[in-house]
């Protein structure tokens, strides 16, 4: 077995990877439970030492690790360089607030002393994917090893390549083996990982469809999981909002990183007197858009990843052109060259509304006022970022309530920021990323109770 990443932009071959055999495997499960003992005996100074080196090693190796994904799942290498300053960023994060995080907590009882410690599960295994390949990742192993986990990684198939450089990257910064490892592995060896008594939770992030079969395994075995999942994230846009603003948030939100992003805005909402000027507004900035080779500097978007992708944005936009919406802009494509779109008249039901949209599709919904604006938004299954859009705060607060959505964003570009929590509720998944609630995920929050 094997896993071929391919150029998605010029359809050429990159490299082949032989995938781990089931002894290979089980010696690195053997490394990570021997490299937990260690690492978690460690003091926190000391693992703290260890990620200072890897911010350091980032930024150094920036320009490299952009280039290879650019190579392999076809973002501008610009937007490329910003994720692995974003992982630099991180470190800087998570080494100035974890002395914080992982401080016992003391709790006035009436015993004679009682408190909280913070405690490591031993291995966790990531199930990640290939639309911000460093990025991912390094959201989950920069809290979850400087607590003293170690960590395995099972990457998308078609970003073998980073998933060997991130090992790389630990292995640069000499982290002990076995602190952190990729497996090169199908999807359906995840099982047998996850069943594997050393290995005590997973986190997944990617489609409900593998979210449901990790979690499940994991909920047999009792194992803990955090799944970050799609989202069909609503952008609502009310009267009062500075549209001009409001406009061009849209449709960097949307069309960035190829429209492949699970909070990207995918459904614009706009109050019915402002529709016009609004969609006008985006329009403009979808039409400047510049597609090309992704490596360019004059390219402001790349490819989607894998031409399976590229065609059921397609499907979608056809399918959604077909029960009623107006094609605005785009509708061609070559390969995995998906030319923007911008759909009008777009309503429950269709396709583009219904399911998540994983590439360059924005639509425009029409909303009466405010509340039916805020029911729009909550007709769907997912629940994992929005946007709203108003310049009057008091109104923002209250309506930023009833949205139902792991996070609103307010005159602001919904995104991930490692000092705020991440993650969704309804089918966008469960647990939470980043902050000190995404720290805490895999640790054992113990209780000591002295009398
Ligand atoms: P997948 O969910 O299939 O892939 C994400 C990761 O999960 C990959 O590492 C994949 O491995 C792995 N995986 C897939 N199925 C299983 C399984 N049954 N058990 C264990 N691991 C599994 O996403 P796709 O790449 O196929 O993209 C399809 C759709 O998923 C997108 O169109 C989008 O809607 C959504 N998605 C959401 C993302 C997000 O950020 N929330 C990110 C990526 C996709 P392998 O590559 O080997 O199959």
């Amino acid at each position: 077995m094997s896993f071929t990443s391919v150029n998605p932009y010029t359809q050429k071959k990159i490299k082949s990877y032989t995938a781990l055999s089931n002894q290979a495997l089980d010696q690195k499960i053997k490394l990570a439970d021997r490299a937990f003992n260690d690492w978690s005996e460690l003091s926190l100074e000391k693992r703290m030492a260890y990620f200072q080196k890897v911010a350091a090693y980032l930024r150094r190796e920036k320009q490299r690790y952009a280039e290879l994904m650019t190579a392999e799942m076809g973002k501008t290498l610009k937007e490329a360089m910003a994720e692995i300053e974003k992982c630099a960023v991180g470190c800087d994060y998570y080494l100035e607030k974890a002395p914080q995080f992982l401080a016992d907590l003391t709790i006035e009882t009436e015993a004679k002393k009682s408190f909280v410690a913070y405690q490591p599960l031993g291995i966790v295994l990531a199930v990640m994917p290939w639309n911000f390949p460093f990025w991912q990742v390094f959201r989950f192993a920069i809290p979850s090893l400087l607590a003293g986990n170690v960590g395995l990684l099972k990457h998308a198939a078609n970003v073998s390549g980073c998933s060997l450089a991130i090992e790389e990257i630990f292995r640069a910064c000499d982290f002990p083996a076995g602190a952190f490892q990729s497996l090169l592995i199908e999807s359906k060896t995840v099982e047998s990982v996850l069943k594997d008594s050393r290995v005590k939770a997973v986190t997944l992030t990617g489609s409900e469809k593998a979210g449901a079969s990790v979690a499940s395994i994991a909920g047999s075995q009792i194992k803990k999981s955090v799944l970050e999942l799609g989202g069909s994230d609503a952008l609502i846009v009310l009267a009062d909002a500075d549209l001009e603003k409001a406009a061009e948030v849209a449709a960097h939100s949307r069309m960035q990183n190829a429209g492949q992003s699970c909070i990207a805005a995918k459904r614009f909402i706009v109050e019915k007197s402002v529709k016009k000027e609004f969609t006008d507004r985006v329009l403009h900035h979808i039409q400047v858009i510049q597609q090309g080779d992704p490596m360019s500097e004059a390219t402001t978007m790349g490819p989607v990843a894998r031409l399976d992708l590229a065609e059921t944005i397609d499907k979608q936009c056809t399918e959604t052109v077909q029960q009623g919406a107006r094609i605005l802009h785009g509708g061609s494509r070559q390969g995995c060259n998906v030319q923007p779109i911008l759909l009008d008249k777009v309503k429950p039901g269709m396709t583009a509304f219904d399911e998540e949209t994983f590439g360059p599709l924005a639509v425009i919904v029409e909303a009466k006022d405010e509340r039916d604006a805020v029911k729009l938004a909550n007709q769907s299954n997912y629940g994992l970022g929005s946007a709203l859009w108003t310049q009057d705060l008091e109104r923002a607060d209250r309506l930023a309530r009833q949205i139902q959505a792991g996070s609103v964003f307010v005159n602001s570009l919904m995104r991930s920021d490692p000092r705020v929590p991440f993650g969704g509720v309804k089918l966008s998944g469960f647990g939470r990323e980043l902050s000190d609630v995404g720290l805490k995920e895999f640790l054992n929050i113990k209780t000591v109770w002295m009398e």
